[in-house]
Parts: C-alpha cells; structure tokens; sequence
C-alpha cells in the first residue's frame, strides 16, 4: 500500500524560550500537514510519496533532505529556482495550544500545476492525500482541484482534511466553497470539532455529518476534539474515543499523527473501508488518539511524530480519559 500526499511542505518557525538577552529563541521545523502525514505513515510501516514544491534555497533543501531521512519517497518534491519556502510562524499558549502566522506570499508551495511529475506520483500510488491549504492561492487551487478528481477518477482512495487556517483566507466564504468543490472527490475525510460547525453552520453534529455524507459519497468522516479525543462517523453511526490523559507541551502535527495513523490502520486492514466494524473502528481511533497525544509530548510535528513501537508502548502504558 503506497500514499501519495500532495500540498505544503514548509518550516514552521516554533518558540523555544528566549536568549540571555531576554529575546525569544525560535527552532525551524519541518512541517506543512500533508507532508507531515506521509510521514506519519511511513513511520507507521506504509509507504509514501509526497509531492509539491519547495525553493531552491537552504530551507527546501533542508526539508527535501528531512522528508527523503524519514522515508518518504521526494522524487516528486519539486524546487523552485525563483519562488522562496514557505513559513508558518507558529505562537504557544501555556497549555500548548498553538496559532499560526504565515510568511508564504509567492511562496514556493503555491506556484505549483498539474504537471506530469504529480500524475506520475499519483499512478503509482493506491492512495492519494491532501488538504485545504492548498486551495488557498492560485494557481496551487486549480492543481489541487484537478488532482483530487484525478485520483478519484483512478479510483485511488481519497482523503482529505479540511485543516481550515482562517489567517489563509481573505475570504472564509470561499474557503468553504472551495472545500465543498474538492468533497464531490473524498473518500475518507477528517474535521475538527470547529471545521464540522464551519462547513455546516446551524446544524447539531450529528445533522451536521448526515448532511455531509448525503450530498457527498464519502466513506468515513473522522472529527477530532482535541483533548477530549476523536469520532468517526461512518453509515449514520458516530462512534467516539476519549483521548490518552497527557501533559500536553506542543499540539503542533498532533492532527496529522492522528490521521496519519488512523489511514494506516484503515489502508492495512483487511477490509474494506465501508465495512469496517465498529469494533475495528474503536481501535483504529484509539491507535489514532495514542499517535495524536504522544505527538503534543514533544515541540513541532516531523521530528514528534511516533513509529509503531512508540505507539504500541504508549498504549501498554496509558489510558484514557473517562467519558
Ligand atoms: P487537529 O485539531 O489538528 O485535528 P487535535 O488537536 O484535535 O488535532 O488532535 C488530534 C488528536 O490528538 C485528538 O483527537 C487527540 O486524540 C490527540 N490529542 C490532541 N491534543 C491532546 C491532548 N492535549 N491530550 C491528549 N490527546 C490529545
């Protein structure tokens, strides 16, 4: 089984306290959520490729070279002669919670197309990944449009977070309307708690993932609710799982540890998506939830994100919060 993951591929410039000079102390890491997902699977034991494009400078070099150490196949990583790599700034509050602010103007991930390279990557793979960022900016909108219907078409399996960044947007009705044109081409989709009220304002959650899935054919929605943990929802049944009690530091890529690993079990299972039990579900999330909480033990999200050693031992060891 082999991932394609198409989008951002960027430094997140996270704190790390301040210098004797009373200034804050900022670590460059690797992250972008589409990258940080192939390689949550590739430490899980799948393969995969990502695809997109980074400058020709010391910070896409230094991803293109922490990508290719981790794993993940960069064969399709393009580098930009002209357009810089792309940063999110990334802000903590005490409890680890983070926010985000972006240098990525003419950013070396948005000048991206549907070019040969990308479809190639797509052919190998059985499945393809992205998400919203990508839609943010042209012409990396039009690319991410034509690639998820290109994978669909391929009757690849799709999936899809919404990882709504209002700070991405001047304009949040188009996000949300670009999220609904990529919809029609998802097979597996992940929402947080906020992104599900987003995309269906007024509604309960559970009307809110009926609505969803009766306009469009997707298999399995996945919410995450932070340290109160994740659900799935799949046939009109929404099956939740607490999350692991840890003392979170860094919530960074703790969402991508969580998809990554619940697509791992769901591409590795032998079954089909769709008939996935709710047994195998409730295990699937708590694997999930256990990559999610060990991923907000360390900074950033790359470097944080677990192998199937560190989760199998984490779940040997821990326990979740009571309902
Ligand atoms: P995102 O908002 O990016 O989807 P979340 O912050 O909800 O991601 O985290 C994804 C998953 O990681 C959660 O569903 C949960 O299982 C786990 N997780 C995140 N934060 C914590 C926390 N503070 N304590 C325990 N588990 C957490």
């Amino acid at each position: 089984m082999r991932v394609c993951a198409f989008g951002e591929l960027l430094v997140d410039v996270t704190p790390y306290g301040t210098s004797d000079k009373g200034y804050p102390v900022c670590e460059f890491n690797p992250g972008g959520a589409p990258a940080n997902v192939a390689v949550a699977l590739v430490n899980l034991g799948l393969e995969a490729s990502f695809i997109g494009q980074v400058g020709d400078d010391h910070y896409g070099h230094f991803l293109r070279d922490v990508l290719r150490e981790k794993g993940v196949d960069t064969s399709g990583l393009l580098m930009s002669p002209s357009a810089p790599t792309s940063l999110a700034i990334v802000s903590l509050a005490p409890n680890g919670e983070r926010s985000f602010s972006f240098y990525r103007k003419h950013g070396a991930d948005i000048a991206v197309t549907f070019n040969p390279i990308f479809r190639q990557a797509i052919d190998q793979a059985d499945a393809f990944h992205c998400g919203s960022v990508s839609l943010s900016d042209e012409p990396a909108r039009t690319a991410t449009l034509d690639m998820l219907k290109y994978a669909h078409a391929s009757g690849k399996t799709v999936s899809f977070d919404v990882n709504l960044r209002p700070l991405l947007w001047d304009d949040l009705t188009l996000a949300k309307s670009l999220i609904e044109q990529a919809l029609p081409f998802v097979d597996i989709l992940k929402v947080s708690e906020e992104e599900l009220l987003f995309l269906q304002p007024g509604l309960s959650e559970d009307e809110a993932l009926k609505a969803i899935t009766q306009r469009y054919p997707i298999t399995l929605i996945v919410i995450t609710y932070g340290e109160k943990g994740s659900a799935v929802y799949t046939q009109g049944h929404l099956i939740h799982q607490p999350a692991f009690i840890v003392k979170a530091i860094d919530t960074t890529g703790a969402g991508d540890a969580f998809f990554g690993a619940f697509l791992n079990g769901v591409y590795t299972s032998s079954v089909e998506p769709e008939s996935l039990s709710e047994d195998q579900l409730r295990t699937l999330l708590r694997h999930a939830n256990a990559c999610g909480a060990l991923t907000t033990l360390k900074k950033g999200a790359i470097g944080a994100l677990p192998t199937s050693e560190e989760r199998d031992a984490f779940l040997a060891s821990n326990h979740e919060h009571n309902h």
